[in-house]
């Protein structure tokens, strides 16, 4: 709870009221679960919860106490406008439980298993992804689920992918501006991608179509990437190349949803040697070309896992036959954390 306020104090402004209250109902209180209301909140603790090892109380807490910043002192429309809330304050969310608790154990960090906010939020989205856009107003929005994951998981989903393009310490910055000069007014949709683009110092228009303003899905996929021989195709090599055993690698990458959004893959050959290629994103397509002495090993579209709106992470990759081992790690953690979740996530509010 300090470490939350604190962070909210450095990063996004002054918390002005000289009490806080947190209350954790009594067990069997119902359905009472955390819930905000000014300068009042409500935490949610699990008899099975052991603290420090499953984190949701906390996540729940620090969730709980970012209502009083964009619920109830940025003060925006729940009903035309809910990710200026729920939205907003799901990525805060995620913000300040990845300083609290490590990136990739905001969440869950127990018995060898280990599962952070930035993953839950995708989670929520992914299953949404092609319902609502965020700039619906609630009330018409395709059902409840899709409400939910598109309020919560989609918001917090595209402004971490967003970070992408103008830095995380720039989307901060805009936060804190929009904090600032909206505090105690009600601003409308407008106002927050106004100030971000300012603060940015670009026209994010082309985002903020897709994102906020559309259904659009951003789905990325390295579709070829194999070696072949070429030096017997090689006659007028010069001498010194004559005998020398080349390849030609062909990458190919895929857009295979409508959201157009830069890239970048990073190819892996097996001499250890490995290239990061930019792509626009833009064409359907894109192809990348090598000839040299060593083959592909692996290519990897978003390398860094930043590009969070993607929505599906396993057609990502590309390995040849030797490292299929490690695609297959990866398929089963998401199978499993996929089922995990799937009961979750009508906890908060
Ligand atoms: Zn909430």
């Amino acid at each position: 709870m300090q470490g939350s306020m604190k962070r909210f104090d450095d990063w996004y402004g002054p918390y002005p009221y000289a009490q806080i209250t947190v209350v954790d109902p009594p067990h069997g209180a119902g359905e009472a679960g955390g819930m905000e209301y000014p300068t009042f909140i409500t935490g949610d603790t699990f008899w099975w919860a052991p603290k420090g090892q499953k984190l949701f109380p906390e996540v729940v807490t620090e969730h709980e106490f970012g209502h009083q910043y964009w619920y109830a002192m940025v003060a925006t429309n729940e009903f035309e406008n809910a990710w200026l809330d729920e939205g907003i304050n799901s990525y805060t969310e995620v913000k300040v439980c990845d300083s609290l608790y490590g990136k990739n154990t905001s969440m869950i960090n127990w018995m060898g298993g280990q599962f952070g906010d930035t993953d839950f939020q995708r989670m929520e989205y992914v299953g949404v992804a092609e319902t609502d856009p965020l700039a619906r107003a609630s009330f018409t929005d395709m059902s409840f689920s899709s409400y939910g994951g598109v309020t919560y998981g989609k918001t917090a989903t595209m402004l971490i992918t967003l970070e992408n393009i103008v830095g995380e310490d720039t989307l901060r910055r805009a936060l804190h501006a929009y904090f600032m000069k909206y505090r105690f007014t009600h601003p409308t949709q407008e106002d927050f991608l106004r100030t971000v683009n300012e603060v940015a110092g670009q026209d994010l228009g082309w985002y903020w179509q897709q994102a906020v303003y559309g259904t659009q899905v951003l789905d990325y996929k390295v579709l070829k990437a194999e070696s072949v021989r070429v030096d017997w195709a090689n006659k007028d090599a010069p001498e010194e190349q004559k005998g020398v055993t080349l390849y030609q690698t062909n990458v190919l990458l895929q857009r295979l949803g409508d959201f157009v959004f830069p890239v970048t893959a990073e190819v892996k050959f097996d001499n250890g040697e490995t290239i990061r290629e930019k792509w626009d994103g833009a064409d359907r397509w894109k192809r990348f070309v090598y000839v040299k002495k060593t083959q592909v090993l692996s290519v990897e579209i978003d390398p860094d896992h930043q590009i969070t709106m993607d929505r599906d992470y396993l057609n990502n990759s590309i390995a040849t036959e030797a490292h299929r081992g490690a695609i297959m790690k990866i398929s089963t953690h998401w199978t499993f954390v996929t089922q995990f979740f799937a009961q979750m996530l009508s906890w908060l509010t």
